[in-house]
């Protein structure tokens, strides 16, 4: 890493330190610098370079990849369910905060047109549609596209930014679910995003929250899965740059119901890899189906009450209030 590298930060320009000095990759025999930008206070790892042969890795494994099986368990799930967006939206946080967002926008008058970009398996499109919204999924991954239409229908493809900023389609809304921490070039990517809009579009983007871990070094999907961890300020940073306002959405409501452990930050140093040099998953872990009876009471709320009673006896650390370990938020180009 050269002195240059290290210390000029992609989202801001400002300068790093150092953090970490080996940390272990998501990929055995990797390491990375973890670097922590001194204005935007945003963490990245380095070399701050994508590695598209690891995602080839997750989908094909992805039913035990630990943190992703639970997506592969989401993307059959849905289908079992008459409403899979009240289904998906007692599972995360970002999952309610952007539905919240665009049911309030549906009902005040104006029904947006909304594109999921990074969709993955295609679950929270195919929720949303069936929620009503008019909405596509895009995703770089063929694999995951041609999942999705399998499963879903024919609301998605496999296309970049510039692949629809050719075709001049314009959307209300654009999602980014827990995707901007996974590009090297933040800022392009937002640029080319905001070309996608119409007149009053949102850009609305969730991403793994670093004000919420004061203490942690990295408490996010180790590099190059993840190749930032964002905190509040990176986010109004990145707002500013690209001359946007930013709001932040407010979780209060969603932790008062669903309950989320508080769990220790593990420094980074001491973490393992979760694929060997060859891709194969290391300690793999399958989540099967829900099954009938859970269903119900997964529908019911009847699990939600269970789980919030649970964690009152135990004691649990639980988040609360308006800010959790993940953020989500709306940005709009100022006028
Ligand atoms: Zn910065």
């Amino acid at each position: 890493m050269t002195r240059e590298d290290r210390e000029r930060c992609r989202l801001c320009g400002g300068t790093s330190h150092r953090l970490v000095g080996a940390a272990p990759g998501y990929q055995e025999n990797r390491t990375y610098t973890i670097c922590e930008c001194e204005s935007c206070l945003a963490s990245f790892a380095f070399p701050l370079e994508a590695d598209d042969a690891l995602y080839g890795h997750i989908y094909r494994n992805i039913r035990s990849v630990p943190g992703y099986n639970r997506y592969y368990r989401y993307a059959y799930e849905v289908l079992a369910w008459q409403r899979p967006l009240a289904y998906l939206i007692r599972q995360e946080e970002s999952y309610w905060a952007v539905a919240r967002h665009l049911r309030t926008r549906r009902a005040a008058g104006t029904a947006p047109s909304v594109l999921e970009i990074g969709c993955g398996m295609g679950y929270f499109t195919h929720a949303l549609a069936e929620d009503g919204f008019s909405v596509t999924g895009v995703d770089i991954s063929s694999q995951a596209i041609a999942w999705a239409r399998d499963h879903y229908g024919n609301r998605y493809e496999t296309a970049t930014l510039g692949d629809l900023k050719a075709r001049r389609t314009k959307y209300d809304a654009i999602i980014m679910n827990q995707l901007v921490e996974h590009l090297p070039d933040i800022n392009g990517f937002i640029a080319e995003a905001l070309e996608l809009l119409s007149r009053d579009g949102e850009l609305i983007i969730t991403t793994p929250n670093k004000s919420a871990f004061p203490d942690a070094d990295w408490e996010t999907d180790l590099p190059p899965v993840h190749l930032w961890w964002l905190g509040e300020d990176a986010m109004k940073h990145l707002a500013k740059q690209h001359a946007c306002e930013l709001v932040f959405m407010d979780f209060s409501t969603f932790y008062d119901s669903c309950v989320r452990p508080r769990l220790q930050a593990t420094p980074v140093a001491s973490r393992k890899p979760v694929l060997d040099a060859q891709g194969s998953v290391l300690h793999g872990q399958e989540l099967p189906p829900l099954g009938g009876f859970r269903r119900v009471l997964e529908r019911t709320g009847a699990l939600d009450i269970l789980r919030r009673t649970r964690a009152e006896m135990s004691g649990c650390v639980r988040w609360h209030g308006a800010r959790g370990p993940i953020i989500a938020a709306v940005l709009r180009r100022l006028r």
